[in-house]
């Protein structure tokens, strides 16, 4: 019975949180006992005791009330191994522990929403000299959908904040016009969409990305190269564009950059408003550091800031692994955020980035940690205690190297790519729905960069 309560609040939990907030501080926790008088949790060290108790207390509170669970007492005690915690008082499971709870309905997302990630919003977006254009002409399209700039054409390098720019504006468009309906998709999931329902004959495709009032297309990169997925895009694009719905488009290149993009695509991509994000500079670095850590109540001082500022210069999604990494290291062995600590471990964090880390490893390491060897993991076996492992290899090549699904399938030995897809999306969703997948995940991930 708590079992089911306490997943109801890590659910919700992970809605509000970020996610590097949610691992550090909710993964390995649990409810041990909850009765009328008092609920005790379970949490790894004394450090996230000190953080629930100071943070995080009222919404556990809350999110147990939402459930019917009222207990005058909430206690964290610090659960050091895989054993029960020591719990000094005598606990006795009683009434309302088994008085029926009933955990709250999954919040019903429509499949246009939950496709849009609720923390990338213009609020938690820095702004500096590097992405300030991005950011006021994407805020400009959330104010006049359809109508100012469109297509509004995003581009820049990898980890520059670009995802996080346009799902804020799908994010803000929700917020402020309930009524419209926003889709946001990787160009990729266009492709595949688009090659399904050719191979299967499907309908509804045309209708699917046609009838909506903003179409939010990430990577289009991706689309070089494919005529025919090229030559139905432009027809979509044409239908909203004339019923001015509003088109939102990022890459990795300009229009004009993109190899084989034909040239009426690309010049409808030039109608609108191109704008890039460059790499950001110093004082945005810092600046991104220093929020990033009060998401988790942690003040760092100016110098560990510019350390980590300096150390990774090309890339947001590095810095914020940094200092992940940091906290998280500072949290397993009680260490305070300070120069020592950072200038010892951002060598370490440095050499360990995705870079030096060969699919070969994701995939040995994967294997190994279900018992299972790489050639089963590689296999055509179907069995489901090798599907389920293979797909987190996948979804792992995806997310730490950043691979492409055709590389992933042939990492895999394996011919056809939308099986990668399948498998890296399913994976996704249950990270958020399956705290044992969420945590295998995080498991294989902190070892292969151990
Ligand atoms: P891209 O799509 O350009 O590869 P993302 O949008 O995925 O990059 O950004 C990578 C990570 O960096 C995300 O977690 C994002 O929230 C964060 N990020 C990037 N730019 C900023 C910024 N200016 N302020 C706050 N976070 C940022
Ligand atoms: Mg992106």
């Amino acid at each position: 019975m708590s079992r089911a309560v306490w997943q109801t609040v890590l659910d919700e939990v992970e809605l509000s949180v970020s996610r590097a907030t949610f691992l550090t501080w909710f993964k390995n926790t649990e409810l041990v006992s909850l009765t009328e008088n008092e609920a005790i949790v379970a949490v790894p060290n004394i450090f996230a005791k000190r953080q629930f108790e100071v943070k995080f207390d009222t919404q556990i509170r809350e999110l147990f009330e939402k459930q019917g669970q009222k207990p005058k007492l909430v206690s964290y005690v610090v659960q050091t191994s895989a054993k029960k915690p020591v719990i000094s008082r005598e606990t006795t499971i009683t009434k309302s522990d088994t008085v029926s709870t009933t955990p709250l309905p999954r919040q019903a997302l429509g499949s246009r929403a939950s496709t849009l990630n609720p923390r990338y919003t213009f609020e938690s977006f820095i702004v500096g000299s590097s992405n300030d254009l991005a950011y006021s002409a994407c805020q400009a399209v959330s104010k006049n959908i359809g109508t100012k700039y469109n297509p509004l054409f995003l581009y820049g390098g990898v980890g520059l904040g670009k995802t996080h720019l346009i799902q804020a504006v799908g994010n803000e468009i929700m917020k402020g016009s309930p009524e419209k309906s926003v889709l946001y998709i990787s160009s990729e999931t266009f492709v595949n969409d688009f090659l399904e329902s050719i191979r299967f004959k499907k309908k509804g495709f045309a209708d699917k990305y046609r009838n909506v009032d903003v179409l939010i297309v990430d990577d289009m990169q991706f689309i070089a190269g494919k005529e025919k997925t090229q030559e139905e895009f432009f027809h979509t694009f044409n239908a909203l564009h004339q019923a001015n719905k509003q088109i939102i488009i990022s890459s990795d290149k300009p229009p004009r950059s993109i190899p084989t993009l034909t040239e009426r695509l690309r010049s409808r991509f030039e109608w609108g408003m191109s704008i890039d994000i460059q790499m950001p500079d110093f004082e945005t670095r810092c600046a991104i550091v220093e929020a990033k850590a009060a998401v988790s109540d942690i003040e760092l001082s100016r110098d560990v800031i510019e350390y980590l500022a300096n150390s990774i210069k090309s890339n947001i999604r590095e810095l914020e692994g940094a200092l992940n990494q940091l906290l998280a290291y500072c949290e397993m062995r009680g260490l305070e955020p300070d120069i020592a600590t950072v200038e010892g471990l951002v060598g370490n964090i440095r050499y360990s980035r995705p870079q030096h880390i060969s699919p070969k490893q994701i995939i040995d390491r994967t294997a190994r940690h279900f018992q299972l060897s790489s050639v089963e993991i590689c296999s055509e076996k179907r069995d489901k205690h090798i599907v389920t492992p293979r797909q987190i290899a996948m979804y792992l090549l995806r997310s730490e190297l950043h691979l492409s699904f055709p590389k992933i399938a042939q990492e895999l030995g394996r011919k056809d790519h939308t099986t990668a897809i399948h498998s890296v999306e399913k994976i996704e969703r249950a990270i958020k729905l399956d705290l044992l997948i969420r945590e295998q995940v995080a498991e294989i991930r902190e070892k292969l960069y151990a």
